[in-house]
C-alpha cells in the first residue's frame, strides 16, 4: 500500500494573509532534512491543511523511528503520522486496516486492553464522522481483535482521516516539536556557554522561527580548551534545528584578566562588567551579520548575575533589544527540554569554566547603573570591541 507522512501544522494554521510564506518554509525545511538524512527525493503536497509526504515503497516499520527523529527537528509541525493511503469503501477499508495492524494488537500477551476508532473528515461522505468510527469498529471487532472499546482515553486509537477522495489510516500520532517554520523571523544572535541554559535558550528562539548565530567568549590561553570543544559540540547539536550555523568564538581571557587587576574596580562589579562587555562585543557582531536581537539564558534570580538589578546593569550596554526566552522558567523545566533536545549530556561534561575563573568570591547582587558606567570609563571598551572580532575564530556548520 501506498504510505505517506500526514503533517499538520499547529500555530501557522492561524495565519492569514502571509500564511504562505511560512508554509513555504515550512516545506523547504521538510525537503531538507529528509533529503539529507535519506538522500531519497520526495513528493511533498500541501492539501487541505495538511502536508503529505510520500514514503518510498520499501519504507517499513522499522524505518519510523529514523523519520521521527528527523521530524522532531522541524519547527511548525504539531503532530505527525505515519498512514496508508486506502479507499472509501467501508468494507474494503476495514479489511485494509485489519491486514496492516501493528503486530502487537493481536498478541494476547501484547494487546492494548481499550480502543477506538477516531474519525476526521474533510470531504463530502454520506455518514457522519460516529457513523463511520461505529462502523469501523464493528468491522474490526467481527474481524477479531478482541479489545474492548473505550470512547475517552483508549489505550489504541485507529486514526482515519478522509480528504482527497482517499482515506488515510495509522496506529500513532506523535506529537511535533511546535513552534514556527525555521527562518521565518530573522536572525538573532546568541551567547552561549557550555552551560545548561544557554543552549536551551537559543532552541526556544529557534522553535519560534529565529536563525541563530552563536557567540562564546572563552578564556583560552588562560583555560584549556575543554569548555570550548563542548560549545563546539553544543553548536553541533543545535545546527540540526536550523539551516546553516554560524559560531563566533571569541577570545575573552585578557579582558578578563585585565578587569580583574585594575585597581579602580571593585572586585565584586566584575562580572556584570564582563557581561556588558560580551555584550558590546555580541552586538557589534549582530550588527555585522543583520541580526536583529541578542539572546541569553539567563533566568530571573537563578545566579548573582541575574537579579533584576545586575540583569539591567548588563541590559543597559546594549542599544538592541535582548531576549532571555527562559526567564521565567524552573530549572528542572530547563533540564527537561535540554534532555530532550539533546544537549543536557553535553552541558554536564567537565570543563573549566571561563566565567568562575576570574570570578569574585562576593558578586555584587545590585549593581547600581550609574556606578558601573562609571567603573567602565577605567577601561578601553571601545578599542577592546573594535579590535577582537580580528581575533576571532568563526566556525561555519551545514
Ligand atoms: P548558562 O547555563 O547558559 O551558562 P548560567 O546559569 O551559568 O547560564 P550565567 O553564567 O550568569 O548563567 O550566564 C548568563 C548568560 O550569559 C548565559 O546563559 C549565556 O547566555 C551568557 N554567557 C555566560 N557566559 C558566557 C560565555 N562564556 N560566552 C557566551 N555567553 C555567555
Ligand atoms: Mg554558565
Amino acid at each position: 500500500m501506498k504510505r505517506f507522512i500526514l503533517i499538520h501544522y499547529g500555530e501557522i494554521g492561524l495565519k492569514k494573509s502571509n500564511i504562505t510564506y511560512f508554509l513555504d518554509k515550512l516545506r523547504k525545511r521538510l525537503r531538507f532534512v529528509l533529503q539529507d538524512e535519506f538522500k531519497i527525493n520526495y513528493s511533498i503536497k500541501h492539501t487541505l491543511g495538511r502536508f503529505l509526504v510520500s514514503l518510498p515503497d520499501d519504507f517499513s516499520v522499522d524505518d519510523e523511528a529514523k523519520y521521527v527523529e528527523v521530524l522532531f527537528k522541524v519547527f511548525g509541525i504539531q503532530n505527525f503520522k505515519f498512514v496508508y493511503e486506502s479507499v472509501i469503501d467501508l468494507d474494503d477499508l476495514g479489511e485494509k486496516i485489519w491486514e496492516n495492524l501493528p503486530d502487537y494488537v493481536l498478541n494476547t500477551e501484547l494487546k492494548p486492553r481499550t480502543f477506538r476508532v477516531l474519525v476526521k473528515r474533510s470531504m463530502p461522505l454520506p455518514f457522519k464522522s460516529i457513523e463511520l468510527e461505529r462502523e469501523i469498529g464493528a468491522r474490526l471487532l467481527r474481524r477479531g481483535i478482541e479489545i474492548k472499546v473505550k470512547m475517552v482515553d483508549p489505550e489504541f486509537v485507529v486514526d482515519l482521516e478522509f480528504f482527497n477522495d482517499h482515506s488515510y489510516f495509522s496506529f500513532k500520532k506523535y506529537r511535533g516539536a511546535g513552534g514556527l517554520s525555521a527562518n521565518s523571523q530573522g536572525r538573532f544572535v546568541s551567547l552561549i556557554s557550555s552551560g545548561i541554559d544557554s543552549p536551551v535558550a537559543s532552541y526556544m528562539m529557534m522553535r519560534r522561527g529565529a536563525r541563530v548565530i552563536f557567540v562564546h567568549f572563552h578564556a583560552y590561553p588562560f583555560s584549556d580548551k575543554s569548555e570550548m570543544e563542548n560549545v563546539k559540540s553544543l553548536v553541533g547539536v543545535l545546527s540540526g534545528y536550523q539551516f546553516d550555523t554560524k559560531l563566533y568564538l571569541v577570545p575573552f581571557g585578557k579582558f578578563q584578566k585585565s578587569i580583574s587587576t585594575n585597581l579602580d574596580i571593585p572586585s565584586k562589579i566584575r562580572t556584570v562588567l564582563y557581561r556588558r562587555l560580551m555584550v558590546r562585543i555580541a552586538e557589534r557582531i549582530a550588527r555585522n551579520e543583520h541580526a536583529k536581537g541578542l539572546i541569553t539564558g539567563d533566568n530571573l534570580g537563578q545566579v548573582a548575575s541575574q537579579t533584576p538589578e545586575n540583569m539591567f546593569a548588563v541590559h543597559d550596554a546594549s542599544t538592541i533589544p535582548m531576549f532571555y526566552p527562559l526567564i521565567g522558567f524552573d530549572k528542572e523545566e530547563t533540564v527537561n527540554l535540554a534532555e530532550k533536545i539533546g544537549t543536557f549530556k553535553i552541558s554536564k561534561l567537565p570543563c573549566s569554566d571561563s566565567c568562575t575563573m576570574f570570578m569574585p568570591e562576593r558578586p555584587e547582587l545590585k549593581a547600581n547603573i550609574y556606578d558601573v558606567r562609571e567603573y567602565e570609563k577605567f577601561l578601553p571598551i571601545n578599542e577592546w570591541v573594535e579590535g577582537v572580532l580580528k581575533e576571532s575564530e568563526v566556525i561555519n556548520l551545514k
